[in-house]
């Protein structure tokens, strides 16, 4: 099968492998009917991420259709279409119990698909603990629609669970990206008082503008200013920076009022500063990334209701054969993409669909 490769540092290839087989009796072999890329499979392409292993299969988004189970998985059988969650949880453990599948002390526990074990960039795929790996895609809801929910949405979903919304709220999310377009969505179903998003890309700017009107949106620039001028206590009730750079760390906590909770959801190159001595008195709550992703059949819910909606987030779709050049257009930021849809290699054709 082909499967798309890091090779080394700063290479990954689409190569020739053999279609993976079972290993456990709780394993499941999905095959992928769409993927897509994500901003952390760059990490690994460019060396920040040093867990993740060369010669394994990237890709860690993926929706598909299950081949094959082990005699100990329950929940799936053969046929059924599925998502795949971006996180190896077994369940069991203290961390699992909790809720804190990023945590699960299983040696491949946490992000390992795409990382330390073969991801989804391929034709197929395997996933341990396919029980928890993996959650039924409602027949109404399509591939595309449900391609996020095991990792982009998820990240959005649990930033706004942990973030603590009220209908009060006055909510900052700074980012929009494609996990901060997830948090929005999110954010939206909690029905806060005001939301507004902080962005400097004119693409995503307009992005927001067009398919959510209600939503406020300022430039990085103005925004400390407007959100405190808009807020009724001196600040935004809750912040969640998905942006992830040292700017918008420091304007999260800038733009919180006293007692806000600042939920960073963001990845940063860098180590951050928190210069207590100038936040001394405000009292903040942080809380810090790194998704739970154990919310996945609620999240298919909801698109089925028709109160997710990610489809404004796909603006390119390539077939799996045709991915480098999927890879090119991501990377470089080019035509507007947000997220680009990796459909089956049998697909022939690009179909370049701008928002
Ligand atoms: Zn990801
Ligand atoms: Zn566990």
């Amino acid at each position: 099968m082909l499967a798309y490769t890091y090779i080394e540092h700063g290479k990954f290839e689409l190569i020739e492998k053999p279609k993976p087989g079972l290993k456990d009796p709780r394993d499941a072999i999905v095959r992928v009917t769409l993927g897509s890329i994500c901003t952390s499979d760059l990490h690994i392409k460019h060396g920040s991420v040093p867990r993740a292993l060369p010669g394994t299969t990237v890709g860690h988004e993926m929706v598909g259709i299950v081949e094959q189970v082990g005699a100990d998985v329950t929940s799936i059988r053969p046929g059924d279409r599925v998502t795949v969650n971006v996180e190896t949880f077994c369940g069991e453990c203290f961390f699992c119990r909790h809720g804190y599948v990023n945590n699960c002390t299983d040696a491949n526990g946490g992000w390992a698909l795409g990382c330390r074990i073969d991801g989804g960039q391929a034709e197929y795929v395997r996933v341990p603990y396919a029980d928890q790996g993996l959650n039924r895609i409602p027949d109404a809801v399509s591939d595309e629609q449900a391609l996020f929910v095991g990792d982009v949405l998820a990240t959005g979903f649990w930033a706004a669970r942990i973030s603590e919304i009220t209908e009060k709220d006055t909510v900052l999310i700074i980012g929009a990206g494609p996990t901060g377009i997830c948090t929005l969505l999110c954010v939206m179903l909690k029905h806060p008082r005001r939301i507004i998003v902080c962005e400097k890309s004119p693409e995503r700017i307009r992005l927001v503008r067009e398919h959510y009107p209600d939503v406020q949106v300022v430039k990085p620039e103005d925004c400390r200013e407007i959100v405190l001028r808009s807020s009724d206590h001196g600040g935004a009730d809750v912040v969640l920076e998905v942006a992830g750079t040292d700017d918008t760390f420091r304007l999260a906590w800038e733009c919180a009022r006293p007692n806000a909770i600042v939920t960073v959801v963001a990845l940063y190159d860098r180590p951050q500063v928190l210069p207590l001595p100038d936040m001394y008195g405000k009292n903040l709550t942080f809380k810090t990334g790194g998704v739970d992703g154990c919310d996945c059949a609620e999240i298919l819910r909801l698109i089925e209701e028709g109160k997710i909606d990610t489809m404004p987030l796909i603006t390119h779709r390539f077939p799996l054969n045709e991915i480098e050049e999927a890879y090119r257009i991501f990377e470089n930021k080019l035509d507007g993409v947000m997220k680009v849809a990796v459909s089956e290699r049998e697909k022939k054709g690009i179909r370049v669909i701008r928002v």
